[in-house]
């Protein structure tokens, strides 16, 4: 893997305003996003991942600028240069696009029920002002061919593609500028679960074909296990943990990670499908807990979690296996392999 960092995130933050009274006046902010830092690395696949409600669809439609961040750095390397996506204008997002692109979780919503397939995967090089007609449905066909699809579909509409050929129809248009960074958001979420495997693979095998970089948003650590080069674990708009794939599953550090783990279901010969359900809910982000955010929920809160916040720092003697919990050095968490074992 490149060591070349291709995003490098800061301190990014999106609040969103709680508005009341007929003069619409501001009475707090929901903190959807609260003070994110991180780095990707080109050529790797990071899984952003936590409940709903967590932030975590917000973050990479904030990096993205579908929305607009209320504070913070989004620095992009696509090549030699560096641009803050947070600061750029009009024209400046339209040609970024072209190397930074959205994978939307909805296949359904998110295609355009009147245009044929063709034109719904040519449609961002038409935008850019790319190639002749005939080279973009050229490309198309190309794309669609690549997704495990058939060029002869091109003249299709989407009601006539199931679930899983939609979200293909999705990534083919999501590639048709040739990016080299993807944010997929939640992109097999609404499939059924025979298709995501299916859906995954392509997803996986694109990677490797073009060279790309993903940034894979989740609610579930199960889905992320086999695309994730790194995992990021978000709760409640901050980031509590960032590890090494394997080693976030084998030996978490923070006790939301393991409570994660611990709702993934695994196959048990004797008492068949187990899991155990995350108790309560992720609290109110207008209005988040002192002291560790997690601490509500958390089995081993004490009264230094309930005043404090831990910083998200790095572990003694492995500095790239991050987590911000006061007792991530002490605590012996179960990892999901170990569970598998048990
Ligand atoms: Fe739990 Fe305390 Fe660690 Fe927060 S700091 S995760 S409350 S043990």
């Amino acid at each position: 893997m490149s060591a070349k960092t291709i995003l490098e995130v800061r301190n990014l933050k999106k609040y969103f305003p709680i508005q009341k009274g007929v003069f619409r006046r501001v009475v707090g902010h929901v903190k959807a996003v609260d003070g994110l830092d991180f780095v990707i690395r080109e050529g790797e696949c990071v899984g952003l991942v936590g409940e709903s409600g967590c932030g975590k669809t917000t973050a990479g439609r904030s990096i993205i600028r579908l929305l607009d961040p209320t504070e913070g750095e989004v620095l992009f390397r696509p090549g030699e240069q560096e641009v803050d996506m947070a600061k750029l204008g009009k024209d400046g997002l339209k040609r970024i696009r072209q190397e930074m692109q959205f994978i939307f979780q909805d296949p359904f919503a998110s295609l355009n029920p009147r245009m044929t397939v063709g034109r719904i995967v040519s449609e961002p090089l038409k935008i850019q002002g790319i190639g002749t007609q005939k080279e973009r449905m050229s490309r198309a066909g190309a794309l669609l061919e690549k997704v495990g699809l058939s060029a002869s579909q091109m003249g299709r509409f989407p009601h006539e593609f199931s679930g899983g050929q939609r979200q293909r129809i999705g990534i083919a248009r999501s590639l048709s500028l040739n990016p080299r960074f993807v944010i997929c958001d939640e992109p097999v979420s609404a499939l059924d679960v025979s298709v995501q495997a299916q859906v995954l693979n392509v997803l996986k095998d694109l990677q490797q074909d073009f060279s790309l970089t993903y940034l894979f948003v989740a609610h579930d650590l199960s889905v992320v296990e086999h695309i994730s080069d790194r995992i990021f674990v978000m709760y409640l708009g901050k980031i509590v943990e960032i590890a090494d794939s394997q080693e976030l599953y084998e030996s978490p550090r923070h006790p939301y990670t393991e409570a994660l783990l611990k709702a993934i279901p695994i196959a048990d010969p004797k008492l068949g499908r187990r899991r155990e359900a995350l108790e309560g809910s992720v609290p109110d982000p207008s209005n988040p807990p002192d002291g560790c955010n997690f601490h509500t929920r958390c089995r081993y809160a004490t009264d230094l979690c309930r005043s404090e916040e831990p910083v998200l720092q790095g572990q003694q003697g492995n500095p790239e296996h991050q987590a911000s919990c006061h007792y991530q050095n002490e605590l012996q968490l179960a990892g999901y392999m170990a569970r598998g074992a048990g």
